[in-house]
């Protein structure tokens, strides 16, 4: 079984089912079907085989649900790419990703210009109407680039029957994800149809996801995380996908209310952004059953605050781009544990290693490795990096962890994050956990920076609630109460926000950065 040929069968056995509702519309489970199979054969026509590499710059439309669907229903590899990333960025992508054909939202038609002269590797581009200028954009193009070009719309323009999806291995990769890159340049998380089925099939398990659910879909689709939570595992539990194509606190209590969701996912900094939103009540989350948070630590105060506010349970879960993604979520059926990522999910094994590969005891730290079908082929074209993230079967995830007695999971922090003062190890999360119980204190992250007695001084970034005093050294005196001397920050400076990407991970290096200047 595949992700695309569970859908396929939905269709046939439910095909009046809404698979997802966009801008006021519903799309039936049988008509996306359809849409996925003329699409794929429309890739065909273009050359498009099985192996071959497909491109994706697009944002949350439904473009990107059938692209990605026809693409693997011929048993071509999906390439799904940050839209806003720069020129250079995406660039890079495309050169390293041996992509034939790329799909491109039509604001970023300037960049295709560029890229048909510059990536003769490039057979075609399929440009997505999200404006009306499209067609009329497309004609002013020189004609050589106009040539490879062609609109989305017109692949429906005659009706095509309908064809089964094609036989493909489940070792064959169905996506590679290039990671956020914190170090270097991205590298592609090859992952095949075997690992996106599994991750969604037991994601979806074990949070009880069923045909019932309404999922909001707020989350940037091109990133691992709403791939398999918020369009992968409703699609194969033949749940309803309710896709917004940004995230905005308004949008999101709005359409809980209107569509009658039942499950939201996001990343820390959405809960925050729904918490502070003033016009939001405990209303508004009545019809969620479950509020899923991963992708960066979910601060306890945050948890705490927004759980008693809306009256909903908050499950944070983690897991990486390689691990396709999920690895760990805090139980349904079971104790939610504030702070913690929970226990392993069904047929994913997690453990905490010391510098040897050793498994350490209850409460230590060490590194989060972990095992399963859900873990990545391995870097594309990278085999270095490939062989040092997965060693003796277990991926290596660069995040320090422990564990507690009930098997569940704790992140300290980013491996590479951590900050040693006079020897002593500080990992930023603890500093920040502490910053964030603080009244006043809207969001906080914490970096090393360079200190001729100690190696390293913590210093904080702190984003202050509007109106609120601000004075660094009472601020200090408060963390003084609460943690050892060597953690308090050294200096704290005052951001109007923190710098960010996309999926709500704060860009420490940015932060490093501002130190810098
Ligand atoms: P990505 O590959 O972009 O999904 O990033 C994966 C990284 O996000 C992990 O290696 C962690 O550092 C971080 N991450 C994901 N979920 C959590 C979580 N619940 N708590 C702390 N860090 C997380």
């Amino acid at each position: 079984m595949n992700l695309v040929t569970q859908v396929y069968e939905t269709s046939k056995l439910k095909p009046e089912k809404t698979a997802y509702h966009f801008m006021g519309k519903d799309t039936k489970y049988g008509e996306f079907d359809k849409h996925v199979s003329t699409f794929a054969q429309g890739l065909e026509d273009l050359g498009v085989k099985k192996g071959d590499h497909v491109a994706f710059l697009l944002g949350n439309t439904p473009h990107f649900i059938v692209s990605l669907y026809a693409t693997m229903r011929i048993g071509a590899t999906a390439i799904p790419i940050n839209p806003i990333y720069s020129p250079s960025e995406i660039s890079y992508i495309l050169h390293n990703s041996d992509a034939k054909v790329v799909i491109a939202l039509d604001q970023l038609l300037p960049l295709v210009e560029k890229a048909a002269t510059s990536f003769p590797t490039i057979e075609h581009y399929i440009i997505c109407e999200t404006s009306t200028l499209t067609g009329s954009s497309i004609s002013e193009l020189p004609e050589d680039v106009r040539k490879k070009v062609s609109q989305f719309t017109h692949f429906f323009a005659k009706d095509r029957p309908n064809k089964a999806p094609i036989e493909v291995d489940e070792n064959e990769t169905a996506v590679i994800l290039y990671t956020s890159g914190t170090t270097g340049h991205p590298k592609g998380a090859m992952l095949t149809h075997k690992n996106l089925y599994s991750n969604a099939r037991d994601t979806a398990d074990y949070l009880s996801f069923s045909e019932e659910d309404r999922v909001i879909a707020t989350l940037p689709v091109f990133h691992v995380f709403a791939l398999t939570v918020v369009v992968n595992a409703p699609l194969l539990k033949g749940a309803t996908i309710l896709l917004l194509p940004k995230f905005s606190p308004a949008e999101v209590f709005e359409t809980i209310k209107a569509q009658q969701a039942t499950i939201f996912a996001g990343v820390p900094t959405m809960f925050n952004f729904l918490y502070q939103f003033p016009e939001g009540a405990a209303e508004d989350f009545k019809n969620i059953r479950i509020a899923i948070s991963g992708g960066a630590s979910l601060p306890v105060a945050l948890l705490t605050n927004f759980e008693s506010k809306f009256n909903v349970r908050i499950s944070e879960g983690y897991g990486l781009s390689e691990a396709s993604p999920v690895t760990c979520f805090n139980p349904l059926d079971r104790e939610r544990v504030p702070g913690s990522i929970g226990r392993s999910i069904v047929n994913v094994e997690n453990k905490v290693v010391d510098e040897f590969g050793d498994e350490v005891s209850v409460g230590e730290v060490g590194e989060l490795v972990v095992r399963g079908p859900n873990v990545m082929k391995g870097y594309y074209k990278m085999p270095e990096d490939t062989a040092a993230a997965i060693r003796d079967g277990w991926l290596y995830t660069g995040d320090m962890a422990r564990q507690d007695e009930n098997g569940y999971f704790y992140i300290v922090d980013r491996k590479k994050d951590m900050i040693i003062v006079g020897g002593y190890n500080v990992y930023p999360r603890e500093v920040e956990e502490v910053l964030f119980e603080h009244r006043d204190i809207v969001e906080a992250a914490v970096i090393g920076v360079p200190d001729a007695d100690f190696g390293d001084e913590v210093q904080a970034f702190v984003v202050l609630k509007e109106g609120a005093e601000r004075n660094a050294e009472k601020l200090k005196a408060y963390c003084a109460k609460r943690l050892a001397k060597y953690k308090v920050p050294k200096s704290i400076e005052f951001l109007s926000e923190l710098p960010k990407n996309t999926t709500g991970k704060i860009l420490r290096r940015s932060l490093k950065d501002i130190v810098k200047q």
